[in-house]
């Protein structure tokens, strides 16, 4: 019998700047895509089911350094991290979630086994942390989410914010209340700066999150996502990434959906469960509902980004309404397919 099965992944959505990416830098992500979807396709190749395939996905996203999640995650207004991730699974409608973590290695590891070892749904901060430890997990010294890239993007918007509270003569206390109007605060000011040559996206107006969607042989499917959030959000803020529904869903009625884009936009849209819920209500295709949450209902209300997303027969679908989205994916028995452009 021939089987379905498929994982898709991506690696974040945002602005493109083909001028500043070098064919080296391109290679690169082109070739950590690969890598991470082979590892997925291997595990459903033999049989493994959706669960394991999107954990180990996003848990090698998460060790990469060029993605914002786990190792490489940006770094909040304070210079800390807070990182969030979840995962569902579509046979069960379980589902774990951590966010605002500042020591897990792989916050993806810890929701998975909120989702297996514990009757709650999500974990916050240090008692995401303890529950993390208590089951084993790996934590690490808050100093092992440097890298000197995600640093330079902090100062960048660092001095962009202080130049803008001196202009206005405004206090610390004004900031923009909500992350995302300060990343489009960061975003603006990154238009006036010579972009970055080693990054195909321009890393001031990426959205980094990372996750992954799978259709296993027994036709049963799940989600993961996992980020460090936008660059110099406020500390406690949290995005749609570790919201069940909103950054990540998985029903095996319908679909399995994971997103990247302005998380605050992503949230009110409820934008993971709306692609399953056309499915359902409307009888939509999985092209269709995914299309219109991304392309209509959040552009709507400016929500920029973009989701992955598979059905139970095994479509894919993976659209964004950015310029660029790292992403990929691959069926059991065929070559794995990269692209990061429109
Ligand atoms: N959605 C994530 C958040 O808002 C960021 C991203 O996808 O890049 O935290």
């Amino acid at each position: 019998m021939k089987s379905n099965a498929v994982i898709a992944i991506h690696g974040g959505a945002g602005t493109i700047l083909r001028t500043s990416m070098s064919a080296q830098a391109e290679a690169q992500y082109h070739a950590a895509l690969h890598d991470v979807l082979l590892a997925g396709q291997r595990i459903l190749a033999d049989g493994g089911h959706a669960l394991d395939a999107v954990t180990e996905a996003v848990r090698l996203l998460e060790d990469c350094p060029l993605f914002n999640a786990g190792r490489g995650s940006v770094f909040t207004a304070d210079a800390t991290h807070e990182l969030d991730a979840s995962i569902m699974d579509g046979r069960t409608l379980e589902a774990g979630a951590v966010c605002c973590v500042k020591r897990l290695r792989n916050p993806v590891l810890a929701a998975r086994r909120v989702l297996e070892c514990s009757e709650h749904v999500l974990f916050t901060g240090e008692g995401a942390e303890a529950f993390a430890a208590a089951q084993g997990l790996a934590l690490v010294d808050p100093d092992y989410f440097h890298t000197d890239a995600r640093y330079r993007q902090w100062q960048l918007a660092h001095d962009r914010q202080q130049t803008m509270l001196d202009h206005d003569g405004a206090s610390r206390a004004s900031l923009p209340a909500d992350a995302a109007a300060v990343a489009v605060a960061v975003a603006v000011a990154a238009d006036a700066q010579e972009p970055t040559p080693q990054e195909p996206l321009d890393p001031n107006r990426k959205f980094g999150t990372v996750g992954a969607v799978a259709l296993d042989a027994q036709g049963h499917l799940a989600a993961a996502a996992s980020t460090g959030g936008i660059t110099y959000k406020q500390p406690g803020r949290v995005g749609d990434t570790p919201l069940i529904g909103a950054g990540c869903y998985a029903n095996d009625a319908t679909c399995a959906v994971a997103a990247t884009g302005a998380g605050e936009m992503f949230m009110r849209m409820v934008a993971a469960y709306d692609v399953s819920a056309q499915m359902a209500y409307r009888g939509a295709t999985l092209e269709a509902a995914a299309n219109d949450v991304v392309m209509n209902q959040l552009l709507r209300i400016d929500g920029r980004g973009g989701l992955i997303a598979v059905d139970r027969e095994g479509n894919v679908a993976l659209p964004f309404n950015t310029e660029g989205m790292y992403r990929g994916y691959a069926r059991v028995g065929e070559t794995c397919i990269t692209d990061i452009y429109r």
